[in-house]
């Protein structure tokens, strides 16, 4: 459905300021907003009307945190974001994007992908290449990539367990300068993941410093748990000697015993906002995280791609000298395990689909095997190809990061394509917020959680022409029921659609319309604003 004009009647208009919505009509026109007028102002003849009466209009959301990076890729529409009410969609996030590579890297890249992103055929080396591909495929919402630290590191050292020298730093900050050359909207990083798990705070120092005052750092942060105070730290001080503004993913709290202090993370935070650096963070509302099953293992079983993995899980010596850290626990690193416990750990996908949508408790008792012996088995049949929903949070610190200044909504949900029980963030954080957190929960008002879904996020992401309810911005909008909005969440049965998204405007055309999805693709890849 697409008219030059379109004339918006009845709803009450969630501008993305924060204040509180109100009665109001918005005229859109050529795919932009013309006019925000009260109710009635705006003449009603002649054109064409889209009746949103005990409904909120709000700007697209903007889900700062996605890993839908392959979507375009994928003869499918992926409409899990959409659905939602997401018109934009952050991508590359956790120092993982899909370019750049090359020649040396292709193979590593290839296999690295496939433990969480269904198998894909890298024909493509640099950044504008990938960016051509996928502008040829099309976008279902906006596309707006940063670029992975993980990516930079797997081209120029691969995925082994080393340090780069000054060669190499310099060939990481040339790939880095193209792609922000070629559009790029930052530099995220993932330090729990190899090989950037292998890093030091110098490397990524030097790497930021390549982004300029405005550029932005987005990071999955060394530790979550008990490190997260000195992982903070960490992000503070690579932002202050980098030169940049730092923007901290999916704020969490892990581990039974730091349950209950997330404002004493808050508090540095904002001694180091007092202090002049832009720090940002964004949430999910879940208290169960999500990624690959690889997580549980301890750092130096990382190392050196699939083969170094897999092969250390056939050794019996190496896998003594793994249960030994398991239980033990190393220096410096935050165990997804000890966080969570067994029961914890439940398997959402694999390359099989066996195992899904059962605990590794579960699992050990219906094989009659330890735990740990689950987990070696169900990698090494999986070749590594396997994800998992990890409860290691407790909600109210979810709520006390949300409801705290200027933090944000990513849905994290992982890759598209793959199957199986992916965590219900994938299908329900927008709604989720605004039925758990904003009506029954009263974290924060309706206005000021739709400023943090979208005129927040576009300013500090530098998403162009959106966020906002005005002339002059495009007309990307969604309506939903404020009494009826949610998506309920159930883990072990995860795949439903929301509740209460009446329609999806992109560019002036509705593009989701109760529960179908109208298509065609009409997002677009977005380049930052300046
Ligand atoms: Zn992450």
């Amino acid at each position: 459905m697409s008219a030059p004009e379109m004339l918006i009647r009845g709803g009450t208009v969630a501008d993305g300021s924060g204040g509180d919505p109100a009665p109001a009509d918005i005229l859109v026109r050529e795919g932009r907003i013309a006019a925000v007028e009260p109710p009635g102002v705006i003449p009603g003849h002649g054109r064409q009307t889209l009746d949103a009466s005990g409904l909120v209009v709000a700007p697209g959301f903007i889900d700062v945190h996605s890993h839908a990076d392959n979507a375009p890729l994928l003869d499918e529409d992926d409409t899990t974001k959409i659905r939602q009410g997401i018109t934009t969609e952050v991508v590359g996030n956790c120092g993982f994007s899909l370019a750049p590579t090359g020649a040396e890297s292709v193979a590593a890249m290839t296999s690295f992908a496939r433990r969480i992103f269904p198998p894909l055929d890298f024909t493509w080396a640099g950044w504008s290449e990938f960016t051509d591909l996928t502008d040829s495929r099309g976008y279902v919402t906006n596309y707006a990539p940063l670029l992975g630290h993980g990516t930079l590191r797997i081209a120029v050292l691969g995925m082994a367990d080393v340090k780069p020298d000054a060669e190499g730093l310099k060939r990481m900050g040339e790939l880095l300068d193209k792609a922000l050359e070629g559009g790029a909207f930052g530099m995220s990083s993932g330090l729990v993941y190899p090989p950037a798990v292998f890093s030091d705070t110098d490397e990524l120092i030097a790497l930021t410093a390549h982004l300029g005052r405005d550029g932005l750092y987005t990071t999955h942060m060394r530790g979550e748990g008990n490190s997260l105070l000195s992982s903070i730290a960490e992000t503070v001080r690579i932002g202050r000697e980098g030169g940049c503004r730092v923007h901290i993913s999916h704020l969490k709290w892990t581990g039974k015993d730091n349950w209950g202090n997330m404002s004493r993370a808050l508090a540095d935070i904002h001694a180091a906002i007092d202090d002049g650096l832009s720090v940002t963070k964004d949430i999910y509302p879940y208290p169960a995280g999500s990624t690959m099953l690889t997580a549980l293992l301890p750092p130096p079983f990382l190392a050196d791609g699939d083969e170094g993995v897999l092969a250390r899980l056939s050794s019996p010596e190496q896998l003594r000298q793994l249960a030994t850290i398991m239980e033990q626990g190393l220096p410096g690193w935050d165990s997804h395990q000890h966080a969570a416990g067994w029961d914890g750990v439940l398997v959402s996908t694999t390359a099989s689909h066996r195992y899904e949508g059962k605990t590794i408790a579960e699992l050990a008792r219906i094989l009659d095997l330890p735990p740990l012996d689950v987990l070696v088995r169900i990698l090494r049949e999986e070749e590594l190809r396997a994800s998992m929903v990890i409860f290691s949070m407790h909600e109210d610190d979810v709520r006390t990061a949300f409801a705290d200044r200027d933090t944000m909504v990513g849905t994290d949900g992982l890759p598209p394509g793959s199957g199986g029980k992916p965590h219900p963030r994938l299908f329900g954080t927008f709604p989720r917020i605004l039925g758990e957190y904003v009506r029954k929960g009263s974290v924060l008002s309706l206005g000021e959680a739709i400023r943090r879904m979208t005129s927040l996020p576009a300013k500090v992401f530098r998403i162009p022409d959106r966020g906002s309810i005005r002339p002059g911005l495009v007309a990307d909008l969604v309506a939903f029921a404020p009494e009826t909005i949610d998506h309920e969440t159930d883990y072990r049965d995860p795949v439903h659609d929301p509740v209460g998204i009446s329609w999806v405007m992109q560019g002036g055309s509705v593009v989701v319309s109760g529960r179908n999805y109208l298509g065609p693709r009409r997002g677009r890849r977005l380049t930052p604003a300046a």
